[in-house]
């Protein structure tokens, strides 16, 4: 019998699945991956195989509001496609690992403690991971789960790059910079060797620009900074979370106009940002296409505030050999890798036009001092790889096609 793992990432309105299959004596590879989007509106199912074949584009029944619901439904087409299939492990993206998880971890009832108590520093995505995870177990009682965290690869960062300079009875109770978007720094750190050598042992900036966006300063493939720090709030500007902002605004909010702190975390999390600035919208195609003032001035804040950071990284590494650009935007947007590449010539990065357009690997000229790049993520990949070495699915996973 053919063996099944998945992987999941599960958010407010969408859960995303990967699932992988490994043939009797062989090894694993992507079976299909998708996603359910508007869980609570209007839920939609879509599918495709390995090759990128749709396997299926349904509209789901209105009464997939949460997490637990979505899974549901992914299960019941799991059935229909894969009967009788042995799902040997799941595993799951969870976006907060606090201090104490650096890696990966099997998940038990210790577990699932520790990450519910972490579920104020990530109100918006800790809670629907936790749910995929309790959902899982109540459906497959006895199939190992992993929980694979955004902030693992960034630990063991340099002091000073954790540090949040409040009194030490604050910081005791975990108050420190933890940096997102771990796994997709890993991934890309991981396969540096293979499609850019030339810079995989130096020091490296990758932009990771999608609806959340952030930077990671590599040294040899390991994070020494990022531009989230505490919360998936701080650093660029994103979608709808505003980035850095000065601590004396949210005491203003508070204090002078009396916003509830629901009030200023919805705020916060949903309505700032890119769809704050436009008024439009918090996706940068609509902004990038558009000739509304709001948005060409939010693609100008968003492209000054990475050009901003990309130096103040930069400086943390003492120079850059390359710049790396990933996730949505930054894999599919030729306007605003160009943009960025331009504000950041001083460092030495003079982008190839052609390969931009044309989102080749490498999009810096050849005699071009620092070198860009353009790298798509792989998130499950990871999650994959993490689930199959720590439940002993293979002797190593990498060297078996997950
Ligand atoms: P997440 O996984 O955080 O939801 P993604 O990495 O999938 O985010 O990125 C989604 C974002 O990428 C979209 O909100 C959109 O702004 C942006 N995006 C996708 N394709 C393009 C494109 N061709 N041009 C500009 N932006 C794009």
């Amino acid at each position: 019998m053919d063996d099944y793992a998945l992987v999941l990432n599960a958010g407010s309105s969408s859960l995303k699945f990967c699932v992988y299959r490994r043939p009797e004596a062989a090894s694993w590879g992507l079976e299909a991956r998708g996603q359910i989007e508007g869980i609570g509106t209007s839920p939609r199912f879509t599918a495709k195989d390995g090759a990128g074949t749709t396997l299926a584009t349904e509209t789901l029944d209105a009464t997939v509001r949460d997490v637990p619901a979505a899974l549901d439904g992914l299960a019941a087409w799991l059935r229909g496609r894969y009967r009788g299939a042995r799902v040997l492990a799941v595993g799951h993206r969870v976006v907060h690992g606090g201090a104490k998880y650096a890696a990966s971890v099997v998940v038990t009832s210790d577990v699932m403690a520790d990450l519910k108590a972490l579920v104020p520093l990530a109100p918006l995505h800790q809670p629907y991971n936790l749910a995929a995870i309790e959902a899982v177990a109540a459906r497959l009682p006895g199939v190992p789960q992993v929980a694979c965290f955004d902030t693992s690869f960034h630990r063991g960062q340099p002091v000073v790059a954790e540090m949040i300079p409040l009194p030490a009875e604050i910081r005791q109770k975990g108050v420190q910079r933890y940096g997102f978007h771990g796994l997709s720094y890993e991934y890309i750190a991981s396969i540096l060797p293979d499609v850019a050598p030339e810079i995989a042992d130096g020091r490296v900036i990758v932009a990771h620009l999608g609806s959340g966006a952030s930077l990671c300063a590599l040294k040899r493939r390991r994070s020494v900074d990022s531009t989230l720090g505490f919360t998936a709030l701080d650093g660029l500007c994103m979608g709808t979370r505003p980035g850095s902002v000065d601590p004396g605004v949210i005491l203003y909010l508070f204090q002078t106009l009396g916003l509830s702190a629901k009030e200023v975390e919805t705020m916060l999390y949903k309505k700032s940002g890119l769809l704050a600035i436009s008024g439009i919208s918090n996706d940068m195609r609509d902004l990038i296409g558009s000739a509304e003032p709001s948005a060409v001035l939010a693609v100008d804040y968003f492209v000054y505030r990475v050009a901003r950071e990309i130096g103040a990284l930069a400086a943390v590494l003492g120079g850059i050999d390359g710049l790396v650009f990933t996730a949505g935007i930054g894999e599919n947007s030729a306007a605003i890798r160009e943009r960025i590449c331009r504000a950041s010539a001083w460092l030495g990065i003079d982008l190839d036009p052609d390969a931009n357009e044309r989102k080749g690997t490498r999009i810096s000229r050849s005699a071009s001092r620092v070198s860009a790049w353009v790298v798509p993520t792989n998130e499950e990949l990871m999650i994959a790889r993490h689930t199959a070495v720590l439940l002993g699915l293979v002797p190593d996973a990498r060297t078996q096609g997950v």
